[in-house]
């Protein structure tokens, strides 16, 4: 049997040894105590939370299947119904359903919401009448869609969107990366608000923000039953320092353990890194890749969890949360009511009302560079502003993803296609994480089996 060393214990990775079940001898390194990178639940007063992804995009199939295959089929469930909401102009304002991405589909529903000015609206509504011709080369989000919405439509109605998921900003994401069902109307060269109208009468579009699911307990359990249910040797405290090209398709893997330094030898690797991660391990194995992965920029942002006590709080926010324009100068950029929005929490900790807020889009490093109190306080302050006075939490908790998620700018499906050109110079090397086509955790899940089966087809 075929061996292969997976480094990175992230759900990208676990999806990959998942993949390979029972056709490789596998073993998968990860840096830390505990695998899951970015999917990891833990606790504040006591209660179970997720300090990073809080749910698993159901837009596409490949996370949901996964965590259903391993077990988890029980404990997915979907959040409390209620609009998405952006705090803008004063107030929270829910968009009107049916938007993809923020992208409106139906300009009357925006009269009234006080989301965009009077003048905004028309501008949303003239779209469909204005000339499309067949969009080439890739542009950034913000160079699409204003000249097709106007300015304010994307400041007030995209970049929220674009804040939560990507921690990004309209002018540095690519169209075609960030927004691909756009990109795709863009290329046919069709106003954008008679096709979204049509798909939505035809059952779609839904919006990525509000086809999601959670898991009962928090998503942390999900890549902990992949790592149970996938049979790989599992090594944490384990971070791989390099990388050696023996003979063929067979690789040395230098790492690092807590217990000293750990050389494993194997027919294949896996890199389910971040990009960073991933061009140093490939620094001297192929300039070009680690050209190109290292010019792959990342935002970094924090998550402020905060729990308040029923009985004390003098206000409790409805809904499930809000999303935040930068255009209004706040620097919170989104915030879940965790309480409200996943009943498992609300009935594991009834006396307790949980939330989260986030902090940090790209160019906002000296934001993060604030200390743990700061951030506390000024997302209490925010939080004041933007719902009520919840007064005084019982505990609050800052967990930071420094260089947390990968940003698509302008031209990255060709960076990306150029990242893989150069990888396939490497037999035996295969490469899948969140930077390539998705950072959702149903793309890294698509891209870690894609890159497994890579691996096996190679063999
Ligand atoms: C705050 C936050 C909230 C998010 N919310 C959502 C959400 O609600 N829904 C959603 O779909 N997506 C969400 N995402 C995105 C999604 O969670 C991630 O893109 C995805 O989990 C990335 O998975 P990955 O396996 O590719 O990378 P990672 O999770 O980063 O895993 C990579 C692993 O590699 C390890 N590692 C690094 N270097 C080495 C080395 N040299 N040797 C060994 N191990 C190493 C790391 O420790 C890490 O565990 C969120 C992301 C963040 C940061």
């Amino acid at each position: 049997m075929r061996s292969v060393i997976v480094i990175g214990g992230g759900i990208s990775g676990l999806a990959a040894a998942w993949q390979l079940r029972g056709r490789a001898d596998v073993t998968v390194l990860e840096s830390l105590a505990k695998v899951g990178g970015k999917l990891r639940t833990g606790t504040i007063a006591g209660i179970a939370v997720d300090e990073g992804a809080e749910s698993l995009m159901a837009l596409r199939p490949e996370a949901v299947e996964l965590a259903a295959a391993v077990g988890l089929g029980d404990a997915l469930c979907d959040p409390a119904k209620a609009p998405t909401t952006v705090w803008t102009n004063g107030a929270l304002r829910p968009l009107p359903a049916g938007h993809v991405m923020g992208v409106p589909t139906d300009p009357a529903a925006l009269a009234g919401t006080g989301l965009l000015s009077p003048e905004g609206v028309a501008r949303v509504a003239a779209e469909e009448k204005l000339p499309a011709s067949p969009l080439t080369e890739d542009c950034s989000v913000a160079d699409y869609l204003a000249a097709r919405f106007g300015r304010e439509a994307v400041a007030r109605l995209i970049e929220p969107l674009l804040g939560g998921v990507y921690a990004g900003r309209a002018d540095r994401l690519s169209l075609r990366a960030a927004m691909p069902r756009i990109a795709a109307l863009a290329e046919a060269g069709t106003p954008l608000l008679p096709a979204l109208r049509r798909m939505r009468a035809a059952g779609a579009p839904r919006s990525a923000a509000v086809a999601v699911q959670g898991v009962v307990g928090g998503t942390g359990r999900f890549p902990q039953a992949v790592a149970e249910a996938c049979g790989a040797r599992i090594l944490t405290g384990t971070t791989a320092r390099s990388l050696q090209r023996i003979t063929g398709d067979r690789w040395r893997v230098q790492a690092m353990t807590d217990d000293g330094p750990l050389t494993m030898e194997a027919d294949g690797v896996l890199l389910a890194l971040p990009a960073f991660a991933a061009a140093e391990l490939l620094r001297s194995h192929s300039p070009m890749a680690e050209y190109e992965l290292s010019a792959i920029p990342h935002a970094s942002t924090a998550v402020i969890t905060m729990a308040f006590s029923r009985a004390r709080a003098h206000f409790l926010p409805e809904g499930n949360g809000f999303l935040v324009p930068p255009v209004d100068g706040h620097t919170l950029k989104a915030a879940s009511f965790l309480s409200n929005k996943w009943s498992w929490l609300d009935s594991s900790a009834p006396d307790t009302f949980v939330l989260r807020a986030s902090v940090g889009r790209i160019g906002e490093e000296e934001l993060l560079g604030r200390p743990d109190r700061h951030l506390v306080r000024s997302a209490i302050a925010e939080l004041h502003h933007a719902v009520g006075p919840m007064g005084e939490p019982l505990a609050a908790r800052v967990t930071r993803w420094d260089r947390g998620l990968p940003q698509y700018g302008v031209g990255h499906r060709d960076r990306v296609a150029r990242i893989r050109e150069a990888a396939a110079k490497l037999p035996g090397l295969a490469l899948c994480g969140a930077a390539y086509e998705g950072v959702g955790v149903a793309a890294c899940v698509a891209t870690g089996r894609n890159a497994a089966k890579q691996i096996l087809a190679a063999a």
